[in-house]
């Protein structure tokens, strides 16, 4: 074999794997999204996840394939002694992708692990103050998104949330914050956009902080007011679990969350509790 036919063989290999990994990919996907959930599953997810009963008929099998390749793609790890069974997979899985539901394709592509404690976990934090003073502290927190390709949760917390009765929900939060990592949502919010989505969100986030300083009770948890990434993952759990409550006491918020998430929760039927956890 001559080293000219050589180098064009290795290059045929190398646009075969550019061309052939995204094609096999999304074909695998396809796969899974056309095998959705069994009956048992989402009998699972009736009792877990109150919500995943409000999507909608054609909505719901969307999310169902979604759900599939989540679980598929996505490596789940115990910390602290914990064993993640298939109903904790199952119930982190839908809440994530509830997310992503009405975003093309999108399921959390560089996301590799969900790493969950049994409860809140210690996280040392390393802070830089404006005069470059580095401050290192340990944190105790209820759920993280790491990095691009770690996202960690508190179970405890996890089973908190997800009732549609309140607007907490840790799972969405994280996974809120990591859109928000990928898109740079809050970013443009810091930036007070002239317009668009994120012009609403800013002038709310200014609404929220000045109604903390002066000490009233804001509808959105004031944990909002951290900054503008917290209020974007904040206004997130309330526009998921609370969605009638919020488009009510806040239209621009809803308005803008529902242009980001390609979502309309508000029209969904309203959650029962389930029978139990
Ligand atoms: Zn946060």
């Amino acid at each position: 074999m001559t080293a000219g036919l050589l180098v064009v063989l290795a290059a045929a290999a190398v646009i075969a794997w550019i061309v052939g990994g995204p094609l096999l990919a999304a074909r695998r996907r396809a796969a899974l999204r056309a095998v959705g959930l069994s009956d048992a599953e989402r009998a699972i997810l009736s009792r877990r996840v109150p919500l995943y009963r409000c999507v909608p008929p054609g909505l719901r099998e969307r999310l169902d394939g979604l759900i599939r390749v989540f679980l598929a793609e996505k490596e789940f790890i115990g910390c602290g002694g914990l064993e993640v069974t298939p109903a904790m997979k199952l119930t982190i899985a839908t809440q994530a992708c509830l997310l992503v539901l009405g975003r093309d394709e999108h399921v959390y592509d560089e996301l590799r692990s969900v790493l969950v404690y049994p409860s809140q976990f210690v996280v040392p934090q390393t802070w830089h103050d404006e005069d470059g003073v580095v401050t290192e502290e340990e944190s105790v927190l209820a759920g993280q998104a790491w990095d691009v390709s770690r996202i960690i949760l508190s179970w405890e917390d996890v089973t908190a949330g997800g009732r549609g009765d309140e607007a907490y929900n840790v799972v969405v939060h994280e996974f809120a914050h990591y859109l928000d990592h990928e898109t740079g949502v809050s970013l443009d919010v810091a930036g007070r956009e002239d317009s668009g989505p994120a012009a609403l969100l800013a002038r709310e986030y200014e609404a929220l902080c000045q109604a903390v300083e002066r000490g009233e009770e804001p509808f959105l948890d004031p944990y909002a007011a951290e900054d503008e990434a917290e209020f974007f993952a904040v206004a997130s759990e309330a526009f998921i679990e609370t969605p009638r409550e919020i488009a009510a006491a806040h239209p621009d918020i809803y308005a803008a969350l529902a242009s980001f998430y390609r979502l309309d929760p508000a029209s969904w039927p309203v959650p029962r509790r389930g029978p139990g956890r």
